[in-house]
Parts: structure tokens; sequence; C-alpha cells
């Protein structure tokens, strides 16, 4: 089982997320329900639960696109130091990996990548897209219209899009959805890098197909609920198994 990492390394910053008693209500429906849950800086937490549970909810509310109806969300860590003043900074300390790819077909990876680290507000847009897409392993298709992109390498671009700021905090949502063995691997390789990094990540799955000895927590949802947590320190596996079990 992998070990969280209390400290960063290679220039990251140490980024942790803490919700207490979150709420959040679409109308009547009630999507999440007083969740609590402390993510350490350098944790790397698996999201499990069935469809509609409120992962995507959760992670959402984690990037900032989404607001609590009640109950609070907080950052811990030195990325955090300045969270309540500067939003914008917070915001860059954090990527996410959703279900959209948000790429314009139209554009080469290359200057898709460029176009998001200027409107990221980035130094040297060129470099940082350069060095991204050489962490996915896209180098080779940087000139390439996405549009000839097939559904793995997109995904590989959407989480070089989400590493452009070098975030602390990276959020992924069912990211292996739609990936072949070969393209699974490679993302637990990735992610394995990434978290070795320092970075702390919080990622959805149904814990089907890819490798989970990256994980060092495990979360389970249900109805917007957080029905098990295996804690910081603790063994996920089990709780990984008794969930492929019933599936
Ligand atoms: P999946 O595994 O299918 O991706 P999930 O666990 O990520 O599911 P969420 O996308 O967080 O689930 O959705 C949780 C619940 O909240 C669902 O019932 C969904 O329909 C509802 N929901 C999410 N966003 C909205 C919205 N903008 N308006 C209304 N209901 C919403």
């Amino acid at each position: 089982m992998a070990t969280p990492h209390p400290k960063t390394s290679l220039g990251v910053s140490s980024l942790g997320i803490t919700f207490e008693q979150v709420e959040k209500r679409f109308g009547a429906f009630v999507a999440l329900r007083r969740v609590s849950l402390a993510i350490a800086p350098g944790e790397c937490v698996a999201l499990l639960g069935p469809n509609g549970s409120g992962k995507t909810t959760l992670l959402k509310m984690a990037a900032l696109l989404t607001r609590p109806t009640s109950g609070r969300v907080t950052f811990t860590g030195d990325a955090a130091a300045h969270a309540a003043t500067d939003r914008l900074a917070l915001k860059h300390q954090i990527g996410l990996v959703g279900h959209n790819i948000l790429a314009y077909d139209e554009l080469t990876a290359k200057e898709n990548l460029e176009f998001f680290a200027r409107l990221y507000d980035l130094e040297s847009p060129a470099k940082r897209a350069a060095e991204a897409l050489d962490a996915v392993g896209l180098a080779l298709r940087a000139e390439y219209l996405v549009r000839t992109f097939s559904r793995g390498m997109r995904q590989r671009l959407a989480i070089a899009r989400a590493l452009l700021p070098s975030p602390s905090l990276l959020l992924l949502d069912e990211p292996a959805a739609g990936l072949d063995r070969q393209g699974v691997a490679w993302l637990s390789q990735t992610l394995e890098r990434l978290r070795s990094e320092g970075r702390t990540i919080v990622m959805s799955t149904h814990a089907r197909n890819e490798s989970l000895d990256i994980f060092t927590r495990a979360v389970a949802i249900a109805n917007g609920r957080v029905e098990r947590d295996t804690g910081a320190g603790g063994n996920p596996r089990p709780l990984f198994e008794e969930l492929r079990a019933e599936a």
C-alpha cells in the first residue's frame, strides 16, 4: 500500500482540503448531505460510489466551481496560506480533470494548451504547454489537430491541461473511463509520478480496471453521504475488494 507524502518535493506546494458539514441542494433535491471529510496534503484518495451518489458534485466543490448550500470548504497546507484573500492564486493550485475534455477540435494539442496557459495567465505559455504535453506522453502529437485524437489521447490532453499551472491538488473525475488497458496502465504510472512529487490527489473511480495501489485512502459515498472512510493512514484495500466483489 502507498503511504501519503506529508512533505512536498520538486517545488510542489502542499494543499489539503476540508469539508465541514457540507450540503448541496439542487432545488428540493439534496445531492450532498452533511459531508465532513478532511484530506491532508499528500493524500491520494479514491472516491467510490454508484452513479448519482455525489462524487462529481464533491469534486466540483473542491475545484471551487460550485459552492455548498450550507457547510464549509476550507484548504490547508502551504498553498492555502493566502486562500482567503487570493482566490485566483488558490484556483491555480487546483487542477480538475472532469468529464468534459475541454479542448478545441480545430486547434492542435500545443495550440490548445498555449491558449489555456494564456487564459490562466501563466508565464511562458509555450514552455508550459511543451512541458505538459511531455508529461502526458503527447510530445510527438503536439502539432496534430485535436479532432484527429482518439478518446485516450483526448484524456491525456485533458490531464495535460489540468497540469498546466502545476497544481498542488489534482482532482480527477473517473479519468479511466473509456481508456483501454494500455491507457489505464499509463494513467496509473502518471498518477504515481504526480503523487510522488507531493501532490494531493482525489479521484472518483468505479474501481473496476485501474491499479488501485497508488491510493492511500478510500471514501465510499452513497446518496450524498460518506458511508465508509478508510481514513488517513488506514488501508483502503479491503474496501476496494468488498466493492469489487459486490459489482
Ligand atoms: P456518476 O458516477 O454517474 O458520475 P456522481 O456520483 O458523480 O455520479 P453527481 O454528478 O455528483 O453524481 O450527481 C449527484 C446527484 O446530483 C445526481 O442525482 C444528479 O442528478 C444531481 N445533480 C448534479 N448536478 C445537478 C444540477 N446542476 N442540477 C440538478 N441536479 C444535479
